[in-house]
């Protein structure tokens, strides 16, 4: 079967690869799935991995599977596969577990080890693929009605999880109501961000450095948001305006806004990082001003990367709520498809094309049925 693999290592070496099939059998004990691969999305990690700034291979292996943001449909199960059937449509997760204590409680999105594995990323083969076998227990389903905007369960996960921990921290305050959220960032995650805060009645304020009009602009409204361009007001002077924040996502992958974003979290306030930041830049900050401001507000900041399966489970249940509350909203961030995958050169031209594209992804198979 064809795959879209690099050679981690190499930069720009991108190619179609030929793999055998996969089997059943690949995984013990009877709980082996088999999927059909029919979209499988792109973002910056994909970007940075055939860049080689990122990501290896299988051990023993020259090659890299690109591609996490996955959805596709079951073709068999083994005889211990209780949860999953044929024909349902499906997403995988992404990390599979290591060796330490959160790892062995099913948490390995947490995990302490150095080295972690996540399919399409790090030492495993991912999803750009026609067909994958993976255990059960990494696999989640995806009602048919909502299959359309069934590959942006994975990406959504990412915000779910930050959301997430950020809702559990907050118990520590015993009577939490947060009113008002920041964004920072308006790309495919900040969106999703904005969607999952705005499904939770907070008023949600997204920035970026882009001004208005474009596209996004648009979605942010649709979800009864609004967008501000820091060209056109600094984050501290839209915090006075449209603050105080009770939590701050951050997302735009420019590490010095996290300082900023710090400076302007309101008191009690909650700021998730989630930008992964591979370069070395240095910054100049008012040391003093921000540590009295977390003192003094007891602030709290929280670093959150990957997902596991309770926030794709979360991810579906707001895919299907986004659908009665904004319909059409989630799919409409699905800008760019490219069929095919031995059209894998203008997938990954999507991801330097900038400004117009939310979500690229690769139709690998058409979806079935998708009107049901
Ligand atoms: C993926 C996460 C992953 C992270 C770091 C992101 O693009 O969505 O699942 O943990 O990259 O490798
Ligand atoms: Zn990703």
């Amino acid at each position: 079967m064809k795959a879209i693999a690099v050679r981690p290592g190499s930069p720009n070496s991108v190619h179609l690869a030929e793999l055998p099939l996969p089997r059943l059998e690949d995984v013990a004990g009877g709980r082996g799935v088999l999927v059909r691969v029919l979209r499988c999305g792109v973002d910056g990690t994909d970007k940075e991995i055939n860049a080689a700034e990122y990501g290896r291979a299988p051990e023993g292996e020259s090659i890299l599977v690109l591609g996490h943001e996955n959805f596709g449909q079951v073709e068999a199960v083994g005889a211990k596969v209780a949860a999953v059937h044929p024909g349902d449509f499906v997403v995988a997760t992404v990390r599979r577990p290591g060796t330490s204590l959160y790892d062995a409680i099913g948490l390995s999105d947490l995990t302490t080890d150095d080295v972690y594995l996540e399919r399409g990323i790090n030492l495993r083969h991912g999803f750009l693929t026609e067909f994958y076998v993976d255990a059960a227990d990494f696999i989640v389903t995806v009602p048919a009605r909502l299959s359309h905007a069934g590959v942006l369960v994975e990406p959504l996960s990412v915000p779910e999880k930050g959301i997430t921990q950020a809702f559990e921290i907050q118990r520590r305050l015993r009577v939490w109501h947060p009113h008002k959220a920041a964004v920072l960032g308006a790309g495919s995650i900040g969106l999703l961000a904005a969607l999952i805060l705005r499904l939770r009645g907070l008023d949600v304020t997204v920035f970026g450095q882009r001004q208005p009009p474009f596209r996004n602009v648009d979605l942010i409204e649709e979800l009864g948001g609004r967008y501000v361009s820091t060209r056109t007001m600094p984050l501290r002077e839209a915090a006075q305006v449209h603050g105080p924040f009770d939590l701050i996502f951050e997302a735009t992958g420019f590490s010095p806004l996290v300082f900023e974003a710090m400076d302007v979290l309101g008191k009690n306030g909650v700021l998730v990082l989630a930008s992964v930041t591979g370069g070395d830049r240095r910054l100049e900050i008012p040391a003093d001003r921000i540590n009295l401001g977390f003192v003094l507000g007891n602030k709290v900041a929280v670093g959150t990367v990957n997902s596991n399966r309770e926030h794709f489970e979360a991810a579906v249940d707001d895919l299907a709520l986004a659908e009665t509350r904004y319909p059409g909203w989630a799919a409409s961030l699905l800008t760019h498809r490219v069929q095919g995958l031995e059209n894998y050169r203008a997938l990954f031209d999507t991801l330097t094309m900038g400004r117009d594209v939310i979500k690229a992804y690769m139709e690998v198979a058409p979806l079935p049925d998708a009107d049901r």
